[in-house]
């Protein structure tokens, strides 16, 4: 058994009353270790360790260069430590280790990436064609930030809110998933390592409705950066608006993955298949909406389960495995829940359907990859968030009708297109309302570019040079070179 503790101040503690919650490995179905309860007592002393930080700590005068050295070694740090970071998310959340593997290479990039920006933080001077006005702005850290996290990918979250947030110069709380801490925790360890300064780094740990909200609600917090669903996104963006916090919020999806008969089919079938499958469908980026041409529907559903009937659920430390169990008791409910629904509603289950049960398959939370045809677009499977390996198949006929039925939903993270024409793919890329587009591929993340939702999917970008402005203020400065009184005061020059 793991007994985590918080990391405050630069120190790590439990919680002020010593309350613990479990942390459960969705495979084996036991607890394998113990995370710190935070109250907001606790959130208020991290805060207040950032706000020092951020105020009175050498944070505040180092060089940008300086910030830079801190985030690379903790990106070597990352490096060193990549396969026991694996394991541990992997045990905490269930996804495939290969998966958290790769991504944690990705995370130490972010950090070295963002490292790189730290020193290129730059304002503008304002030509104001007056001969003796100078006018210019500076970027300033826009204060403590707290950081939020998703269970799916909790390192991967707090590098693209963190290491863009302490680059701009701001100190940070995070408040990770009450299902998925233990990573988080170890990176402290990390930070601590690199030798960052007391309270730059803070992690508090704990439920949401608690901690979470706690940390939101703290006068002393100037910007949230979220990532989780829509609901509880609008509610941390009502609190943060009653005292004028900024906020950016990475949320849910529906994500239409496109295939016109155009398209190879065959890279088109793989790429529905890891774009619902994946991480058991666990992703907000999930294609959860595949819209096929109904001249090669036949032809594509034959190729889709043909591939989706190979997937092999299992242990997500085996390297044979490529579906995991769901990652939560909660999220496991919601998902058979949406079976039920979508049963009702009158989709035609073509494959799974059911709670997978095998002996290989501990822990009592696999879901069988589940795909299901003659959807309609209108329907509470087609435009709700799931989280979890249920496809849906909607027809269409023309271009126009593939955009009208992407379109024709809530949210707005990202889409796929698969075409062999690229006059459409380009035309579907501007059509199309989501934050990033994916032609001819899918899942192709990088922290090197900007990635977000519209309409319900969030607010604000993570990833790339954008994010750095998401932690700045703009100050405009005027200096008056004139040598000489105006004539008239109530003039201006
Ligand atoms: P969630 O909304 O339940 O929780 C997210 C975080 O908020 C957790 O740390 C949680 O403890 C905290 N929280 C919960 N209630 C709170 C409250 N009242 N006040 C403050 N904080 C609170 O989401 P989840 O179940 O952890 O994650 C799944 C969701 O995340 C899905 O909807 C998915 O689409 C979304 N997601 C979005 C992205 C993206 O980048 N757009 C990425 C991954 C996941």
């Amino acid at each position: 058994m793991q007994n985590y503790q918080m990391f405050i101040g630069g120190v790590f503690a439990d919680a002020s009353d010593g309350e613990t919650l479990e942390t459960v490995d969705p495979f084996r179905g036991d607890v394998w270790a113990r995370i710190p309860r935070a109250r907001s007592k606790d959130v208020d002393d991290a805060v207040r360790a950032a706000r020092e930080a951020l105020e009175t700590g050498p944070w505040a005068t180092i060089t940008g260069t300086e910030r830079g050295k801190y985030l690379s070694a903790l990106a070597d740090l990352i490096e060193r430590n990549r396969d026991r970071l694996a394991e541990i998310e992997t045990r905490d959340n269930g996804k495939l280790l290969r998966e958290t593997r790769g991504q944690l290479g990705g995370v130490a990039e972010c950090w070295r990436y963002y490292g790189g920006l730290a020193d290129k933080i730059e304002g503008r001077s304002i030509p104001l064609g007056k001969a003796d006005t100078i006018s210019f702005t500076t970027r300033e850290p826009i204060g403590v930030v707290a950081a939020l996290t998703a269970w799916n990918s909790p390192l991967w979250f707090t590098a693209v809110k963190c290491a863009p947030a302490l680059a701009a110069g701001c100190t940070v709380v995070v408040k990770p998933s009450e299902f998925a801490s233990a990573s988080t925790l170890e990176f402290a360890e990390l930070v601590r390592q690199a030798g960052l300064p007391d309270g730059v780094f803070n992690v508090v740990t704990g439920l949401g409705q608690e901690a979470g909200a706690a940390l939101v609600e703290h006068p002393d917090v100037a910007k949230i950066t979220f990532t989780g669903s829509d609901s509880t996104g609008a509610r941390v963006y009502e609190t943060a608006a009653r005292s004028m916090k900024r906020v950016s919020l990475e949320l849910g999806g529906k994500s239409p993955n496109i295939v016109f008969a155009d398209a190879d089919l065959d890279l088109a079938a793989a790429g529905a298949v890891s774009g619902i499958f994946g991480a058991s469908g666990q992703m907000c980026t999930a294609g959860s909406r595949l819209l096929v041409q109904r001249s090669v529907m036949e032809e594509f559903s034959g190729r889709l389960l043909e591939l989706a009937r190979r997937i092999r659920l299992g242990d997500p430390m085996d390297p044979e495995t490529d579906v995991g169990p769901i990652s939560t008791p909660p999220q496991f409910r919601k998902v058979m829940e949406y079976l039920a629904v979508a049963e009702a509603d009158g989709a035609r289950c073509i494959l799974g359907g059911r709670a997978a049960e095998a002996p290989n398959l501990t822990g009592g939370q696999f879901v069988e990859p589940t795909i299901l045809a003659d959807v309609s677009n209108s329907m509470r499977i087609a435009q709700e968030e799931v989280f979890g390996p249920i496809l849906s198949i909607i027809g269409f006929d023309t271009e126009e009708e593939a955009i009208r039925i992407a379109n024709d939903t809530q949210y707005g993270l990202v889409a796929g297109v698969w075409t062999g024409n690229m006059a459409r793919a380009v035309r579907m890329s501007k059509a199309l309302h989501v934050g990033t587009v994916w032609i001819n591929t899918y899942r192709a993340y990088s922290y090197m570019v900007p990635f977000g939702g519209m309409k319900h999917s969030g607010l604000g970008r993570e990833g790339g040079i954008e994010a750095v402005d998401e932690f700045l203020e703009t100050k405009n400065v005027m200096i008056s070179t004139a040598e000489t009184a105006p004539s008239n005061p109530f003039v201006m020059r």
